[in-house]
Formats: structure tokens, sequence, C-alpha cells
């Protein structure tokens, strides 16, 4: 692909019909190899085929009996969901438009940094929470993703990347975040049975520690997501007082900051190793002052935290723009101050739409894409 422009690649593969192997837990796993009159022993073996080689062709598993391998074949698929749009951003981010075998659509976002990169999962077709800068919030909910679907999206980028297989500290895509389209919280199980299985170290083996989850606030989750999995959280916070929070996040209403805030000090991770994210998205002339840097200093102040700061990314029909450079620059000055760490994002593949808040899908429910 040409690194200097956008580029698009296209690909059309048949939606599967048979069930698909990915997805699948461990003890769903063995569950069908035990249908199969298979030992249970061979759950192993398969698992590392599916998780740790990427293998696309049951003909590639050669630890297993060519029968067997023939039975699997006419019971299951190992195939992913059909890249309909796959577009690299002059700086590197790629975006995949994946279609679900109900048509339903959902976006993935890889961002390679210099010696890492984190892939951006989408939970949800769509979302229910309508956070006022958010595109993805217009769509409305369409469905939840299940867990092959989520962890899916993993498996089309490692294919991209060419990387299965590879020792873990060869490769580009290190990180993963739950920060795509949708709340991940209001589809817990799904993917908590994902992130399972993106951890499991004898498969995609991503640390706890190397994969963070976003959420707008469902304080109720929180703890139980900290004691579940163990994996590091992002709160989006975006606003230092309820009455702003209730109209940027209506979720708000329900968990009001206070709340948030006691839930995010109890988090079970939380320490100065492991700080939990405030992320806050810069709106010209309705978060960014320096009264409210430094009220959001003071409410964060016995939290091990730290803030990422977002420019807010447009998308048609937005009724926001950006902070200024300089409001941006001061905002981050007031935190840095209060001794909080706080980057100033730049914003990553924003020239493909692949930027926070930018992700909207096509959808059964939305009716057929405008392009
Ligand atoms: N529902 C989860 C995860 C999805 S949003 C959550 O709210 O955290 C991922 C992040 O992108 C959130 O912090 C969200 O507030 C932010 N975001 C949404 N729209 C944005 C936009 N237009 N510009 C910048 N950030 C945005």
């Amino acid at each position: 692909m040409n690194p200097a422009a956008p580029s698009t690649a296209k690909s059309a593969a048949p939606s599967p019909s048979l069930p698909s192997l990915i997805g699948m837990s461990r003890e769903d796993m063995a569950a069908a190899m035990a249908a199969l009159d298979m030992p249970a022993f061979r759950t192993g073996q398969l698992w590392h085929w599916v998780y740790f080689h990427g293998a696309r062709e049951f003909s590639q598993m050669t630890t297993l009996a060519k029968d067997f391998r023939a039975l699997l074949a006419e019971r299951y698929s190992l195939s992913r969901p059909e890249i309909v749009d796959h577009q690299k951003s002059a700086d590197g981010t790629h975006k995949w438009l994946l279609r679900l075998a109900d048509g339903n659509e959902v976006e993935t976002v890889f961002i390679p940094e210099e010696d890492r990169g984190a892939l951006c999962l989408s939970s949800q077709v769509g979302c229910t929470l309508k956070c006022g800068f958010c595109h993805t919030g217009t769509q409305g909910l369409v469905r939840n993703l299940t867990p092959g679907e989520m962890v899916a999206q993993l498996m089309v980028a490692r294919d991209t990347l060419d990387e299965w297989a590879a020792p873990s500290g060869q490769r580009l895509l290190t990180n993963v975040v739950v920060m795509g389209m949708g709340e991940p919280f209001y589809n817990y199980d799904n993917t908590a049975a994902a992130l399972k299985i993106l951890m499991d170290h004898e498969g995609i083996s991503i640390s706890k520690r190397r994969i963070t989850l976003s959420t707008a606030g469902v304080v109720p989750l929180m703890a139980r997501c900290g004691a579940d999995l163990g994996v590091n959280l992002a709160v989006s916070l975006h606003a230092v007082r309820d009455e702003l929070r209730n109209k940027l996040v209506p979720l708000n209403r329900k968990y009001p900051l206070a709340q948030l805030l006691d839930a995010a000090r109890a988090y079970p991770t939380a320490s100065n190793a492991r700080r939990i994210t405030f992320e806050y998205v810069m709106l010209k002339g309705v978060n960014d002052s320096p009264a409210d840097a430094r009220e959001l200093a003071r409410l964060l102040r016995d939290i091990p935290a730290k803030v990422n700061l977002i420019p807010f990314n447009p998308w048609p029909g937005a009724p926001y723009e950006c902070s200024t450079k300089g409001a941006m620059r001061r905002f981050a000055g007031i935190l840095n101050d209060a001794g909080l760490s706080a980057p100033l994002r730049d914003t990553r593949g924003g020239d493909i739409m692949a930027a926070c808040g930018q992700l909207k899908s096509a959808s059964i429910k939305a009716g057929p894409r405008s392009k």
C-alpha cells in the first residue's frame, strides 16, 4: 500500500454458513470436541491452531489426523467477517469495515506507534448512549456483538499485519483498547468472554496489562470488570460538573460524577503503576476553560489517574468544534502543574474517519450505507 496517501482495498469473501470456531471459549471448544468423540487433550491442539497460528484452513492443522480435519471442516468454519473496506491512513492507521454474517457492519481501527500498536475494538453495532459529540451515538443501537465478532476483529488485523505466531517482542499489534463503537459495559458478558480469549496464554496472549476497556461510566459494572478481568480502565469523563456532563454524556443522569469517581477510586487494579485513564474530549468554549482544568485536577487528586486529552474529531453535522491549540495547551499545563500526566493526543487516522468518535457503520436498522 502507498504509505503517503490513504488507500483502500476490498475483498469479497462469502459469508460463512457453518458455525465458526472463532469466539469459542476453551469450554465451548471442549464440548465441541466431545460431541465429535474426540479426546479432551485434542482441545488444546485445536485451540493453538485457531488462536495461536490463526489457521484459516483446517488442512493446515497438521498435528490433527486427516480424517479429523475433514470432519471439522464439515462442521465448522474458520472464516472471518467479510472485509468490506480496508483503508490505511497517511499516518499508518488502518481501518477495517467488516460485514457480519447478518449483514450488519462494524469498524475496527489499528493505531501503530513506534514500539507498539493498539487495536481499537468495537463492542456493539451502534450505541445506546447518544453522547452529543460522538458520531456513533447518532446511529442508535443496532445490536450487541458476540464474543466471536469481537475476537474476529483482532484476527482480521493479525491476518493483515501478517503476525500470527510471531514472538511477542516482534509484534506490531501489542495492545487492545475497547474504545470503538458501543458501550462495552452494556454488552458485558460478551465483552468479558472475548477478552478472556484474547488474554489466554496459549492463544492470542495479550496481557491484561495491555488491554484497556473504556466506559462512559456504567458504575455497577466497574467493580465487576476489575475483579473478573483485571484489565485497565478508561473513563470517558469530558466534564467536571454534573450539569454539563448530563448534556454531553446523558448516562451521567443515571450515574452522576460523585458515584463515578467513587467507583474509579475503588477500581481493583488502580495503582500508581496502573493508573485509570480519564478521557476528556476538548470542545471549544464548552469544557475547555482554565477553571474546568483546575476542577478536573481537584476531582482526581486522590485517584491514581492520568488524563487523556482528546482533540474533538469533527464529523458531518457535529454540533461542536475542537478547542484551539492554545486552549488545549493551557488546559494540559494546568493539569501538569497539579502533577497529572495529561498528554495531548495527536489525532490519528482523521483522513480516513478512523479517529475517536468518528466511527459509524451502515446497519440493518439504519438502512443502506450512504457514501
Ligand atoms: N462507550 C465507551 C467507548 C467508546 S468511545 C466510552 O464512552 O468510553 C471512545 C472514546 O472516544 C470516548 O472517550 C468517547 O467519548 C470519545 N469520543 C467520542 N466521540 C468523539 C469525537 N468526536 N472526538 C473525540 N473523541 C470522541
